[in-house]
């Protein structure tokens, strides 16, 4: 394992005062994924670190947890399929991932938690950003009494010309 990637601490809205303490972080990534599952109120387990720095290790980007198990193999991390997706499951929990709900039988986890929309190619199973948050979502439907807009997905389905 290299210790030479950068660490990109995923930021939003709702945890931007948990996440602003960024005195806590040295630079060292290894240190930086246990002072983010620290901020978040994860006890930083073995586990929980390794596959933090797995996935914070190589800035933005989408996963499955197939994906991410295969990475922990390649990166000798012995760890089970089904502590992938707890875990996975655990940070979206406490917002250091979110969920993009690209296809019904594939959960992707994108580590940019910030507001953007997604290009999803049909048949590839490629999910990547569309630029600059530039979607025009038309009008935006009034939600129903006692609710509000939590937030707004788009996924642009494309697929190759022929
Ligand atoms: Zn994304």
């Amino acid at each position: 394992m290299t210790l030479t990637r950068t660490l990109v601490i995923p930021t939003t809205r709702t945890n931007t005062e948990r996440l602003t303490d960024r005195s806590a972080l040295t630079g060292c990534p290894w240190h930086d994924v246990k002072a983010m599952l620290r901020q978040v109120g994860l006890r930083p387990t073995r586990q929980r670190m390794a596959l933090g720095w797995i996935l914070f290790g190589k800035g933005d980007r989408h996963l499955t947890a197939e994906m991410l198990y295969e990475e922990a193999t390649r990166a000798k991390v012995p760890v089970s399929l089904a502590t992938i997706y707890n875990t996975l499951h655990q940070f979206t929990e406490v917002g250091l991932l979110r969920q993009v709900a690209v296809d019904g039988s594939k959960a992707y986890f994108d580590t940019n938690v910030t507001a953007h929309h997604h290009f999803f190619v049909e048949g590839e199973d490629q999910v990547f950003d569309i630029p600059d948050a530039v979607v025009a979502v038309g009008k935006t439907p009034t939600p129903p009494e006692g609710f509000e807009i939590a937030r707004v997905d788009v996924v642009v389905r494309l697929r190759r010309k022929r």
